[in-house]
This record gives C-alpha cells, sequence and structure tokens, in this order.
C-alpha cells in the first residue's frame, strides 16, 4: 500500500478524502480527552429513560422490560403539515420539512450498551427499528427514514442510558441525496448494484474486510475518513431494515455485536461513535439500486484520550486521514473477539 499522499474517491458519496500515511509519526499536544467513568448503576432514578420514570412534558415511561419506543419531547421535526413558502427568492430558499422523530430504548438497563448485550437482545433492538421505519413510512408525507445512535458523550450523547434515534422527514437529507445519485447511476450503466460490486472486490482482496457471516459483511472502507470508520453491508439488494427476514436480522445482530466488541476491546473503554443506517427513500417508487447498510463513523484515533477533530482543512477544503484503511483494518482484526470485561473476570 502506498506510504505517500494520495486521495480516495468515496463511490457513495462521489467525494474525494486525503490520505497522509506518512503524518502518524508526528507529535501530538492537543487535547486529551478524559476518560468517562465506566461504572453506571443498572437504574438511575434521575434518567428520563430509565422505567418507570418521569421525562419532560410529564409524561411517564412505563415499566418497560425489553426495547421502549416513545416519541422524542424535543423532536427536531414534528407531523404537522405547514405552508408552503412562497417569498423565497433565488438567495432566500426555504421549504417547509414535515417529520417525526422516535427514540428506542435498547433495554430497561441504564448500564448495558450493545456490546455486553446478547444476541437475543440485540435482535430485539434491531426488530424495534425496523417496525418503527416500516411504521413511519406508512405516513404519506414521510420520504425517509434515518435510524440512528450516538453513543458516548464525546459524541454529544446526551444521556448514557442505551437508545437510539429515529428521524423520518418529507426532504432526503443531503448524504442521503448523493448516496442515491451514485447507486441509481451506477444500477443504469452497469445493470449491477454499486454496493454489492464493491463489495464482491473488498472481498476478493480481504484486506479492508473484517468479518462476514451469510447475510452480512463489516468492513473499512476504502474511502474511510474517521480512523476506524466502518461500513456494514447486506450481502443482497435489500433495501430497508423491514425488508429482512428473520435469518438476516439474525446475522445483522450477530455483525452489530461482533463490531461493537471489537470497538470496546480496542482502548478498552466503552468506545463512542455514530452510527446509523441508511435505507432506501419512501417515496413510492422501487428501489433496485439499493443496497441496505450502516456506517460507524467513532472519533477516537490513537487512544482512549486521543479524538480525531474535522477542523481547519477538513472544513474549508476536504476530509483527510492519517492511518489507512488497511492499518486500521488490520488493528481491529487483531483484537479478542470476546469483550474485555468479560475476559478480565477472575
Ligand atoms: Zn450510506
Amino acid at each position: 500500500m502506498v506510504e505517500y499522499p494520495h486521495r480516495r474517491l468515496n463511490i457513495l458519496t462521489n467525494e474525494w478524502v486525503l490520505v497522509s500515511p506518512h503524518r502518524t509519526k508526528r507529535p501530538w499536544q492537543g487535547q486529551v480527552e478524559k476518560i468517562p467513568a465506566e461504572i453506571l448503576p443498572e437504574y438511575d432514578p434521575l434518567c428520563y429513560l430509565c422505567p418507570g420514570n418521569e421525562r419532560a412534558g410529564g409524561h411517564r415511561n412505563p415499566n418497560y422490560n425489553s426495547t421502549f419506543v416513545f416519541e422524542n419531547d424535543f423532536a427536531a421535526l414534528i407531523p404537522v403539515e405547514q405552508p408552503e413558502i412562497t417569498e423565497g427568492t433565488p438567495f432566500f430558499q426555504s421549504k417547509p420539512e414535515f417529520g417525526k422523530c422516535l427514540v428506542v430504548c435498547f433495554s430497561p438497563r441504564h448500564d448495558l450498551t450493545v456490546p455486553e448485550m446478547d444476541l437475543e437482545m440485540i435482535t430485539r433492538v434491531i426488530k424495534a427499528w425496523a417496525n418503527a421505519s416500516a411504521e413511519l413510512s406508512t405516513i404519506p408525507q414521510i420520504k425517509y427514514v434515518q435510524v440512528f445512535e450516538n453513543k458516548g458523550a464525546v459524541m454529544g450523547c446526551s444521556n448514557p442510558h442505551p437508545h437510539s434515534q429515529i428521524w423520518s422527514q418529507s426532504e432526503l437529507p443531503n448524504e442521503v441525496d448523493k448516496e442515491l445519485k451514485s447507486q441509481q447511476e451506477y444500477f443504469s450503466k452497469n445493470n449491477h448494484l454499486l454496493l454489492l460490486d464493491y463489495l464482491e472486490e473488498e472481498r476478493k482482496s480481504k484486506e479492508r474486510i473484517l468479518f462476514s457471516n451469510d447475510s452480512f459483511s463489516a468492513l473499512i472502507p476504502w474511502w474511510a475518513v474517521w480512523p476506524f470508520e466502518t461500513l456494514v453491508l447486506a450481502h443482497r439488494a435489500v433495501p430497508n431494515l423491514a425488508a429482512l427476514n428473520e435469518k438476516e436480522i439474525r446475522d445483522l445482530a450477530e455483525i452489530y455485536q461482533k463490531l461493537t466488541i471489537c470497538y470496546d476491546n480496542l482502548f478498552e473503554i466503552s468506545f463512542p461513535y455514530s452510527m446509523g443506517f441508511h435505507q432506501a427513500p419512501n417515496d413510492g417508487t422501487p428501489h433496485p439500486e439499493w443496497v441496505l447498510h450502516a456506517h460507524f463513523y467513532p472519533p477516537l484515533l490513537r487512544s482512549a484520550t486521543i479524538r480525531k477533530f474535522m477542523v481547519g482543512y477538513e472544513l474549508l477544503a476536504m476530509p483527510q486521514r492519517d492511518v489507512t484503511a488497511e492499518s486500521a483494518a488490520e488493528r481491529l482484526r487483531g483484537l479478542p473477539g470476546i469483550h474485555y470485561k468479560k475476559r478480565n473476570q477472575p
């Protein structure tokens, strides 16, 4: 693999990433992140996501014992039709946005993150996402459903109780719009699927693949920007979570568990990240070009306390990384498959 500065194309967004492998040796004198406290109670009486507790606006959580889905009390989008904005000029364009935002608690346990859950629990989380997505998709105005999880305070997660969010909306968000165009263009030109052809090449090369089962693969994409960014790809042209069968949901749960254990084991901490699924648009037309996938964007770079910042050049010019995708994949592949907390138990 090349050791000199080069750029790599992200085929999903059609944007370039600058890779500078020779830079990893430079000294670090910047910010050092504090390691968050590891010990949380199973139940926190002050947590607004724990069972039986009160949330904002006087809502009280039921005494749930599995996953728990509710409408976000501080939603970024609301299911109310707004009038078309007519006074826009080419310089001041805007459009109303209709939407609905949900919160999905993974389990009643305040202290149990995905890498510490068993497969049964993770399967229930995926089913909750699939069912909620399918339900939101029946709302005529909803064109897109975004499932995502912010894990860790460093990613701006406001509550450590393991949960995720689902934002659904009436227009396509920017990232999905770019991915749709790339996948559609490739499909109409080649009569093949962009992500399935890409996966085949990755599986041939093996350099960036972390692990696979019958239905999904986890890999560090060729164009990764974040140090340990990964892509979880379905092995067939499945448009969304609701279209997965029982076996595929189970296989996805297994990959989700393996990947998050791998992440926690890297620096032996609860590893922070933003992750989310890209599902096909819900615009009333079939999407034979789309392959369901998840992106994981973890901020940590060289240790539990050193994070990557997207600043300066990245904000003003283009994304840039020092560690290559190949060396990040090698590092993750070399980690034990058992969670460090379970390994260190007597
Ligand atoms: Zn995507």
